[in-house]
């Protein structure tokens, strides 16, 4: 029989640190929470091989004082809590002070700091567990940490980490989410040199929103705001017509931290019944903020579950706020027919317009395009057309990019995609994630209507391309469309966003001459699209000019 014995710390250590430590986008999301807790307005994260070779975050934080860098390391050492009262109002991302010793233990780390009180910054290193001499070093204010040979001494959990696109994906998903829960910082994403993700830290939700998710959803978005017994709920969710094969497009965060907590999830598509069909789910980013004495985000080693003191309270705040967003949207959709809808109207313009915050220029709040006729074009670029409700100017390229987006999309869901042989299958030279993302998307690329064979190792035959793309380079577009393919985890997304690159490669170009029947045909078509206002990036089309706004531009009202 077996003894029961104490395990030696090193062995202790290495096995608490797998609880925080599971894979490398665990590293991504800690050293994320770090440089957020520290203040950071930018942060940049690279990754190398799944984030096998390396990790590395870097940020423009308050920084750690030279003294204070060997003890970031020890366990139980944060700079963020001092006692139970402190715990129990947590205000930090971060509070075990367990992130850099787990992570200490099963990898080389590299560490370099300045805090914004020291001339000099100061490198610490480690590896897998045992540290090196502090030594000086340049640099500007704040803190980047550099992960390698992550489970080199742990080779069963080297094991249990899935491909390397799947590691890379499961990191850019953990960007994407802390771009969303803070827009004011601004978030960037390497994966093997190519940087794949940027959100701009404008502080603009709907900004995140675009770089997580693709600008194409935008229009499609309402804005939550609700308050009831002390929660605020923010944040915007899916009008009901754009739904989601699964949940994955849903997500809540509690005071700027991404949290799991299904009933939330519960509570939100709840809300929506009798809005989507079963089986569908719709895309929601709920920003909750709330006594922070009432979450205990102290449940999970990876602080990705909390819980609420009141529970109920928190679902019934969620429940309202997205079925009250909802109806108002439905009431002021509902009378939008066509042309006795006035664009002037500020209480209609109000409640119509999907994100209100919008610094953009607005788009055009026409659900409708009535019969434009055609005056001319300017600048090689926007067509100048007038309609029974005043002045139009048209992107030419948006505008033919929202037409084939449709018309590729409604194919697409048809299952008809034409296709258009080429005469001679032609090479097309690609990156290893190109490669990768075709190898991993070969049905989607069948079905859009493209005919590719991998050739060799980094090059792919093209043998045809949809049909509607045929004014499209054909290199071109091969490689636009599979980096698309190659960014985005989330299908419904990658989807989307493969179609938008085909339309765009499709389209028309600005400089572009256009002669009348060109345009005609063009304004012809936008007018039977059903989201005439904005090209599939979510840009405007068409700027509008309304009769009342040229009278009063003139002074005559
Ligand atoms: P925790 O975040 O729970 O405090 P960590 O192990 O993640 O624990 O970090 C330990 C300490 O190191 C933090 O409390 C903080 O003082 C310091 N630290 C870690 N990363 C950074 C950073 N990017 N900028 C400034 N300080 C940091
Ligand atoms: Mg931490």
């Amino acid at each position: 029989m077996r003894r029961i014995r104490v395990m030696p710390p090193e062995l202790a250590q290495t096995i608490a640190a797998g609880e925080v430590v599971e894979r490398p986008s665990s590293v991504v999301k800690e050293l994320i929470e770090n440089a957020l807790d520290a203040g950071a307005t930018r942060i940049l994260v690279d990754i190398r091989d799944g984030g096998l070779s390396l990790i590395r975050v870097a940020d423009d934080g308050h920084g750690i004082p030279r003294a204070d860098v060997p003890l970031a390391f020890e366990s139980h050492a944060t700079s963020k809590i001092d006692s139970l009262d402190d715990l129990e109002r947590l205000a930090t991302l971060g509070f075990r002070g367990e992130a850099l010793p787990s992570i200490a233990q099963v990898a080389t780390v590299e560490l370099q700091t300045r805090s914004a009180a020291e001339d000099v910054g100061t490198l610490y290193r480690t590896e897998f567990g045992s540290a090196r001499p502090i030594a000086a070093t340049a640099r500007p204010p704040g803190t980047t940490v550099a992960v390698t040979h992550l489970f080199g001494n742990v080779p069963a959990r080297r094991k249990f980490v899935r491909s390397l696109r799947a590691e890379a994906a499961a990191s850019q998903s953990v960007v994407a989410q802390y771009a969303q829960a803070r827009p004011d910082v601004a978030l960037s994403l390497t994966i093997d040199d190519r940087q794949t993700f940027l959100s701009p830290g404008s502080d603009s939700l709907e900004d995140a929103i675009a770089a997580a998710q693709g600008a194409a959803i935008l229009p499609n978005l309402i804005c939550l705001d609700w308050e009831e017994g002390g929660v605020r709920v923010g944040g915007v969710v899916s009008t009901p017509d754009v739904t989601r094969q699964n949940r994955s497009a849903i997500s809540f965060f509690a005071n700027g931290r991404p949290i799991a907590n299904r009933s939330l999830g519960f509570a939100l598509e709840e809300a929506y019944s009798g809005y989507l069909m079963t089986g569908r789910h719709p895309l929601a980013v709920v920003h909750l903020t709330i006594d922070p004495s009432l979450i205990d985000a102290n449940v999970h080693p990876a602080k990705s579950e909390v819980r609420f003191a009141t529970d109920r309270l928190v679902h019934g705040a969620v429940h309202h706020a997205v079925a009250n967003a909802l109806a108002d949207h439905r009431a002021a959709v509902r009378p939008v027919g066509g042309l006795d809808y006035d664009q002037d109207d500020p209480a209609t313009r109000a409640t119509l317009r999907p994100l209100p915050e919008m610094d953009a220029p607005a788009p055009p709040m026409l659900q409708d395009l009535p019969a434009l006729r055609v005056f001319g074009q300017t600048n090689a670029a926007f067509i100048v057309a007038e309609g029974p409700q005043g002045l139009y100017m048209i992107d030419q390229h948006a505008a033919h990019e929202r037409i084939l987006f449709d018309r590729l999309d409604a194919a697409l869901d048809a299952g008809e995609v034409a296709s258009q042989p080429l005469l001679e299958p032609t090479p097309v030279t690609l990156t290893a994630t190109q490669m990768q993302a075709l190898e991993d998307n070969g049905d989607l690329l069948r079905s859009t209507g493209f005919e590719l064979e991998p050739f060799g190792d980094d090059a792919c035959l093209v043998r045809s391309i949809p049909a509607l793309a045929v004014r499209a380079a054909t290199a071109d577009l091969t490689r636009e469309v599979l980096d698309e393919l190659a960014v985005l985890p989330e299908p419904a997304a990658a989807r989307e966003r493969a179609l938008a690159a085909m339309a765009c490669k499709a389209a028309v170009k600005a400089g572009q001459t256009l002669d009348v029947r060109e345009m005609r045909e063009i304004v012809f078509q936008l007018e039977r699209t059903p989201r005439p206002a904005t090209c599939p990036h979510g840009r405007p089309t068409m700027i509008h000019l309304s009769h009342s706004q040229l009278e009063r531009e003139f002074g005559r009202r």
